[in-house]
């Protein structure tokens, strides 16, 4: 199961990644964004490469 990590110093609520995600993996809660349904993660990255703050880290 890939694993999503986000920097919560470094996010700023813009939600791009949520935005650039495929699959709606993302979604923006309590400060920062989260995922909301991770088994859905391709591990595309597209969200970690479109944050413009670097706060959003793919493991997989
Ligand atoms: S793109 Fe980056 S800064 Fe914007 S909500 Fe996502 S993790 Fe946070
Ligand atoms: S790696 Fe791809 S599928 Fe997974 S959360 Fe990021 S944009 Fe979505």
């Amino acid at each position: 199961m890939p694993r999503i990590e986000v920097n919560a110093e470094l996010c700023d609520e813009c939600a791009t990644c949520v935005e650039a995600c495929p699959m709606d993996v993302l979604m923006v809660e309590e400060n920062k964004a989260k995922p909301n349904h991770i088994d859905l993660c391709m591990t595309c990255r597209l969200c970690e490469v479109d944050c413009p703050n670097e706060a959003i880290k793919v493991y997989d």
